[in-house]
C-alpha cells in the first residue's frame, strides 16, 4: 500500500505531520518517570483502529493533549483490552477485522456506559443513527481533522455524566448506577450493598455535589421511624466507600464535609 493511500482517511495539518495542537501539558508520564504534586491522573483513551497510520496520528495528538493512549488493531483486541481495564473513553472505528465496531459497541454496552466515539468512513445518516441508537456518545465521519477528534473527546469527557434508558441509568466515569433496577456497576462488574447502604448511595448519587447532614440522610433515606444513631450513617458511608474503593477519585467520590455532612462529589 502506498504511503499516500495509508493517509487517505486523515486530513493532516498543512504545516506538519507532527501534532502542534494547543492542549494541557501532561505533568506526569505513564511510566511514572516524573510526578508533581498537582499532577492529574492521565485519562486513558482506547483507540480501536486497524489503519496503523491513522492510529499513530490519533495517538500522537491524544498524548499531546495530555491523555494516556492504548491501541487496539481489531475488535477482538479492543474487547480484551477493555475487559482488562476500561478506559476513560473509546475511539472506535467501524470497519475492523474479526469483530466490527458495531458489534464491539453492542458488547461493551451490555455491561458498561464508558463514553464511545465512533470513527467511520461512512457518513450516511443511517450509520450515524445506528451508532447513536446503539449507545455511541458521538460520531466522527472520516476523513477527519485530528484536532476535531481531540475536541470531541474533550467535549464528551467534560460531560459530567451520561443518562441513558429513560434517564434512569447514569454513569459517573467507571461507576454506573441504574436507579430503577437499584443496580450498581463498577468497571462493568456489579457491586453489591446492604439494602440500607444502597439506599444512601442512590440518594446521594441522585443529588450530585449536594451536601446532606446525617439527620437529613436518616430522615430522607431511612425514614423518620428509623431509631438508630447518627453513627449508623458514618458506618454506612464507610462501607459504601470500601465497596467503591476502585472508583478513581478524579471521577468522583463520597466526600465528607467536616461539620456539615456528606456529598456524592463528581467533577463538573
Ligand atoms: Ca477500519
Amino acid at each position: 500500500m502506498s504511503k499516500l493511500k495509508k493517509w487517505k482517511n486523515l486530513i493532516i495539518s498543512p504545516r506538519s505531520c507532527i501534532p502542534a495542537i494547543a492542549g494541557p501539558t501532561a505533568c506526569c508520564y505513564n511510566g511514572g518517570i516524573r510526578h508533581e504534586r498537582s499532577c492529574p491522573i492521565l485519562k486513558t483513551i482506547l483507540v480501536v483502529e486497524d489503519e496503523p497510520a491513522i492510529a499513530r496520528v490519533l495517538a500522537a495528538y491524544l498524548r499531546k493533549a495530555g491523555f494516556g493512549v492504548k491501541l487496539a488493531a481489531d475488535g477482538r483486541q479492543a474487547l480484551e483490552l477493555f475487559s482488562q481495564e476500561p478506559p476513560a473513553l473509546l475511539l472506535l472505528d467501524v470497519m475492523l477485522p474479526h469483530i466490527d465496531g458495531w458489534e464491539v459497541l453492542r458488547r461493551i454496552r451490555e455491561t458498561s456506559s464508558c463514553p464511545i466515539i465512533m470513527l467511520t468512513a461512512r457518513d450516511g445518516i443511517d450509520d450515524r443513527l445506528t451508532g447513536l441508537n446503539g449507545g455511541a456518545d458521538d460520531y466522527m465521519p472520516k476523513p477527519f481533522i485530528p484536532e476535531e477528534v481531540i475536541a470531541r473527546v474533550q467535549a464528551v469527557l467534560r460531560r459530567p455524566s451520561q443518562w441513558t434508558d429513560g434517564a434512569r441509568q447514569r454513569r459517573f466515569g467507571r461507576l454506573g448506577i441504574d436507579f430503577l433496577a437499584h443496580r450498581v456497576t463498577l468497571n462493568g462488574a456489579e457491586v453489591t450493598f446492604m439494602p440500607r447502604d444502597l439506599a444512601v448511595l442512590l440518594y446521594l448519587a441522585e443529588h450530585p455535589n449536594r451536601t446532606f447532614t446525617r439527620e437529613q440522610l436518616i430522615e430522607n433515606v431511612w425514614g423518620t421511624d428509623y431509631e438508630g444513631s447518627d453513627r449508623a450513617v458514618d458506618l454506612s458511608i464507610k462501607r459504601i466507600r470500601q465497596a467503591l474503593s476502585h472508583w478513581p477519585v478524579e471521577e468522583g467520590e463520597i466526600r465528607t464535609l467536616r461539620g456539615t455532612g456528606y456529598q456524592f462529589w463528581i467533577e463538573n
